[in-house]
């Protein structure tokens, strides 16, 4: 081999080394901005850990980090995380709360009270209540619960058919989140005897079937039909006759019979078809 060709394969190789030092820097800057710190505060305990997941979901699953029935959390499950995120896993703290005189034994609900102990002074003497009168049927667990709508297929643009065979006809739909609410102190601040305790934004009486919306997206009095997606169930019909502090945008609340029922759905999204 002369001196020439000598040289010629040296350069060839310090070339190939050097490129393959070049990706080697590059994918180590691509694993880097992949990173994510996550810290979840599961129910007091800090979990401190980096990730490459890309949705909370994923990093919680690899965590095997479960969300378990009565727990919050407090952010969307299925949101993408950020370069560093906290997220707050926690359970809501029940009242306890001091029963109104003729009022029907509670069905036991499946949350566990919290072990505060506060008795609530009413102002005035707490009126009877209502009893809200809708379709409702006692599972095993003792839960009183809202019956669910059934399955809606699009027949055409703009026409659904129920499994029940009804048909319905709308104008829009949309893509929303929907959490819940009852007529409880920890969702709505009012003790039954309040005179706004289950009165809504636009002075009905809250009921299964009534929703908070901002009417900037959809306006008050309008008629929908809400179907559950990603497996979550069908709340069915419904009117935006109410409001709410934290629903503001593309998000929705469903009025739920008990407290209980409103922490089984926690966060879900629906579709939200405006009736003609
Ligand atoms: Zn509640």
């Amino acid at each position: 081999m002369n001196k020439r060709s000598k040289k010629k394969r040296m350069k060839r190789i310090m070339k190939a080394v050097g490129f393959a030092f070049a990706m080697t820097v590059f994918s180590a800057a691509v694993y880097v901005t992949q990173i994510k710190e996550v810290n979840v505060n599961y129910l007091g305990q800090n979990i401190s850990f980096k990730t490459m997941a890309s949705t909370v979901n994923d990093a919680l699953k690899e965590k095997n980090i479960e969300i378990k029935e009565g727990e919050n959390i407090s952010t969307d499950i299925y949101s993408r995380l950020g370069k560093s995120n906290n997220i707050v896993i926690e359970k809501p703290v029940v009242l306890a709360m001091a029963e109104p005189v003729a009022v029907e034994p509670k069905v036991e609900e499946p949350v566990e009270p919290a072990p505060v102990e506060k008795e609530v002074v009413f102002e005035q003497e707490p009126e009877v209540v209502k009893e809200v009168k809708t379709t409702k049927s006692a599972t095993s667990r003792g839960v009183v619960r809202t019956t669910w709508a059934p399955d809606v297929t699009e027949v055409e643009d703009g026409v659904l058919e129920t499994a029940d065979g009804e048909v319905i006809e709308y104008s829009q739909v949309m893509q929303l989140e929907a959490t819940a609410y009852c007529p409880c102190y920890s969702c709505c601040g009012k003790h039954p005897g309040n005179k706004w305790y289950n009165v809504t934004a636009t002075g009905t009486t809250a009921k299964v079937g009534t929703i908070a919306v901002d009417p900037q997206v959809i306006p008050l009095g309008t008629k929908v039909y809400i179907e559950g997606l990603n497996g979550a169930k069908n709340y069915g019909y419904a009117v935006a006759e109410d409001t709410g502090g934290a629903i503001k945008g593309n998000i929705i609340d469903l009025y739920f019979n008990t407290h209980g029922e409103t922490v089984i759905w926690g966060r879900q999204q629906v579709k939200v078809y405006i009736l003609k």
